[in-house]
Formats: structure tokens, sequence, C-alpha cells
């Protein structure tokens, strides 16, 4: 049975990077019926914390990414945090030990620093040479007695040439002379990644290891460690760094890099993950947008490409765009009211039926301006009291066209006949108005809007002058007109 895993670092938030690992490891694992593990890489002891590993979990729960087993979920090949497993990683170091593939090394910070400047110095690659390799037992007994901690090295076999079959980069080699022996359990007791990570994989019986492209070179690290336990090695699937539009590495002025500041500018998660998908995966066929459904049932390591997979915030914002137009109205209202609150446009406490109703037609009057939900904040001052943004430009020069007075005069005339202000009794006015005047429909509405918002775009007219109000409406006409 096809099992696959995801094991961040619960040292920071989940990053689209990750996320992205997290989603091809989900996809495979369904579409094969297969069993997704999270579980925790927490050896970085001052860097990690129950709080990171939390809120990478929330993370993946927001984007609908669920898992079969692991951190918060429980299951047989627990436990699934790196320092509860320990006593694990301690059985197969002294497997390595007692077959010889690992040794003791005391070597001191200092000693090792020098062997890398003087092989730097030498254009060579820095890598440890060997000096504890052949220590005696007595040898070992005199750096023990002078209280120095040892650190378990990984004995690398000389001229072995390492063979990796990746199924994203195809066949890649390396050479075991490069490598040079490291370390697989620190001076503290704690292992290494590259250690923890293969007694992890290979107990949870993990058949595909998806991760990326950056942790391709720990990759003959790790196959060796399964070589000299005798273990089979999982297949490897390495997917392509992200860059930027520009080709370069992504950084924060790209765009954010966490998933949670896409939740919290109010993306909507089957926008994001669908747009994560497609950075590496191109789907067979034109369609771009799918769900994770559609995703599962679309995906394959195959059509997972080697090249560098490109974020272009662009094409979030627009594919996110056209979740929010598909979304359910009432989601999308409970979605921007954090927003309206914080800036006060509407009261704290829980909104009456009237109120929230408001919400509702405001969210739809903007839903094509938006690309992301906080950006509700953007268009309030439509819509809102007080006095309309002051016009500029073309705007003001159509303001003061002759025949705006009148037509002013004559939207105020028919507001004011209304019964109720509404949608439904406010658009059919500029029409009336249009034949009264004999003007034409721009002449007429371009005025109006202007003078109501300052500008000659936005929301439609007939969703702008019900969400102000008779009041607002009239003493921005009465401004307008002073
Ligand atoms: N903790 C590693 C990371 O977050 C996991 C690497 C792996 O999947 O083997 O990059």
């Amino acid at each position: 049975m096809l099992k696959v895993r995801f094991a961040p670092s619960p040292t920071g938030p989940l990053h689209i990077g990750g996320a992205r690992s997290a989603l091809f490891n989900y996809l495979l694992a369904r579409k094969e019926d297969g069993v997704f593990i999270v579980r925790s890489e927490d050896t970085d002891l001052e860097r990690s914390s129950r709080e990171s590993e939390h809120n990478i979990m929330e993370a993946l729960r927001w984007l609908n990414i669920q898992w079969d087993e692991g951190i918060e979920v429980g299951g047989d090949n627990g436990p699934y945090r790196q320092t509860e497993r320990l006593a694990l990683y301690q059985e197969y170091t002294d497997r390595l030990l007692a077959s010889g593939d690992a040794y003791y090394c005391y070597c001191s910070e200092e000693e090792l620093e020098q062997e890398r400047q003087d092989l730097m110095a030498k254009g060579e690659t820095p890598r440890y040479l060997g000096k504890c390799r052949h220590l005696s037992a007595a040898e070992r007994q005199t750096y023990e007695a002078a209280g120095r901690k040892p650190v378990v090295r990984f004995r690398v076999p000389e001229g072995r040439q390492i063979l990796i079959n990746d199924r994203v980069r195809g066949e890649v080699v390396f050479d075991s002379d490069g490598i040079g022996d490291y370390v697989i359990v620190k001076s503290d007791g704690i292992p290494t990644y590259n250690f923890a990570v293969v007694i992890d994989d290979t107990t949870m019986n993990i058949t595909h290891v998806i991760r990326g492209e950056e942790h391709l070179s720990n990759t003959p690290r790790q196959v060796l460690i399964y070589q000299a336990l005798g273990l089979p090695t999982p297949e490897f699937a390495h997917i392509s760094l992200i860059l930027n539009t520009e080709g370069k590495k992504m950084s924060k002025r790209d765009g954010d890099t966490a998933v949670i500041d896409y939740q919290a500018k109010g993306y909507l998660p089957e926008a994001v993950v669908n747009f994560i998908a497609l950075m590496g995966w191109s789907p067979p066929g034109e369609e771009e947008f799918f769900t994770l459904e559609e995703m599962t049932q679309a995906f394959s390591l195959e059509r997972v490409s080697k090249s560098p997979a490109v974020f272009d915030l662009n094409k979030l914002n627009y594919m996110n765009a056209h979740y929010i137009k598909q979304a359910d109205p009432e989601r999308l209202t409970d979605l921007a009211v954090p927003y309206l609150r914080e800036m006060g446009a509407i009261p704290q406490g829980t909104l009456s039926e009237e109120e929230r109703a408001w919400v509702t037609h405001y969210v739809q009057a903007i839903i094509n301006h938006l690309s992301y939900m906080a950006q509700v904040k953007d268009f309030v001052h439509y819509v809102q009291g007080g006095e309309a943004p002051t016009p500029e430009g073309e705007a003001l020069e159509i303001l003061q066209g002759e025949q705006v007075p009148a037509v002013l005069d004559l939207f105020v005339e028919k507001l004011k006949s209304l019964e109720a202000i509404r949608v439904d009794t406010v658009k059919p006015l500029f029409k009336q108005i249009t034949k009264e005047t004999k003007l034409g429909g721009k002449q007429v509405f371009m005025p109006i809007r202007i003078a109501l918002t300052g500008q000659m775009h936005g929301p439609e007219l007939y969703d702008i002058v019900p969400l102000l109000g008779l009041e607002n409406v009239l003493s921005r006409l009465a401004g307008t007109k002073a």
C-alpha cells in the first residue's frame, strides 16, 4: 500500500512551499487509496515549539489537507514527534555502531573548524576527513576520561556511486567520496535530520518520499543509511524550488510566504490550494480550476515538472477573485465582517438582521472588485456617511457640466418620492431621467456617480444608493451643489 508523509520542522509557520509538499503527498495518497502521515521533525530543540507545530496543523486543516495518521490524529506508527522517538533512534544507532557503519567521534568544534578552513584554503569541499574513524578502545577511553562528549558519525563507504531514480528528476547519481562521514547523533544524544528521517520513514513503512528539491543533496546520505541497515529505500520525488516571476528565489517582497498570511487577508482556501497545486503540477487538458476532489482524480507525479515553479501573486489574485465570485454570499458575509468591524464600518457586537443584510449587499455590490476579502475595506467610503471624496480632473469637469444641476435635482426629487430605497426601486430611476431630460445614459449616471462617490468607476449606482441610504445620498448631493 502506498504510504506518504509530510514531515515539517515546527520552527515557524507553514510556508507555501511546505504546503505544496503536503498537498502533493495528500493528492497521491488519495488517488492511490494510500495513507498520508503528518509527523513533526522537532529535533531542533531551540527553534521548535508546540505552538508552531499546532499552527502548521491548523494551516493544513484550513487548506483542507487532511491526514490519516500522525500529529493530533494518532495512529499505529506513533509517536509522531521525533523527540518522542529517541529510544527507537538509539536502537538503530546501536545497530550501526555494532556493524561498524557508525563510530564515535570526539573531535572538538575547534578541531573541526580548523579542518574546514584548511580544506577551503586548498579549494576543496569542506568535509570530515575521518580522524576518529579508527580509534582504539584506549584512545576512546582517554577522550571519555577527559570529559569529551562524542557524536556518532556514519562511516561513508569509499568509492561508491549512489543512484537515485527520482520520480520527478529522473536518474541522479552521487559519488560517496565527496560526502565525508556525517553526524547522525549529536553529542546531546539527539539524532540529526538525515538519520532520524530514515528511521521514521522505514519504521512507518513509507513507500514514497515527496519533498522539496532542497533535500535532494541529503538523499544520498539517507540512502547510505538504508543500505547499511539492509533496508529497502522508498521512492523519491523531489519537487522543484519555487521562484518569483523574475526567476529568483521567492522572498517576502514577492508576496507573503506563510499560508496563514493568506488566510488573514481573506483568501479562500480552495483558491490557495488550487493555486499551489499548479506550482509544479500541470493538469492534463486546459482546465485550471480544480476542487481538491478533481485534483485528486487528475494528479500524477508524471505531470510534476522538474523545472522551477513560479510564484505569481497576480495569478493567485486572479484565481481567488474567480472563487470569490462563485462563493456563497452568506460565507462571504462572514468573512467580510471582521474587516469591516476592525475599521469601525459596522458595530462590534452581534449584528442585527438589517446590519447583516447590509454587509451581504455591500459585498455582493463590490464583488467584481475583490481579489481577496480584506479588500472589502477599500470600498466602504463609497457607501458610508460623511462627504463624498472630492472629485478631481476629468471627474470634476464632468460634475461642472451645464445640465448637471438639473439631473441631480431630478434624481433627488425622484428618490424622495420612493416608498423605499432598494435596488429594485432605484434601478429604474436612471432610465426615467434619461427619458425626461432627453440626455444620454452616461450624461445621467456619470454626474450622479461622481457626486456620490467622487469617482468615475466603482460599484453599481443602484447598489451604492441603497447602501448609502437616503439621508447620506441627499447630504452628498447637497454637498456637491453647494
Ligand atoms: N523537516 C524537513 C523539512 O521541513 C522534512 C524533509 C523531508 O521531508 O524529508 O524540510
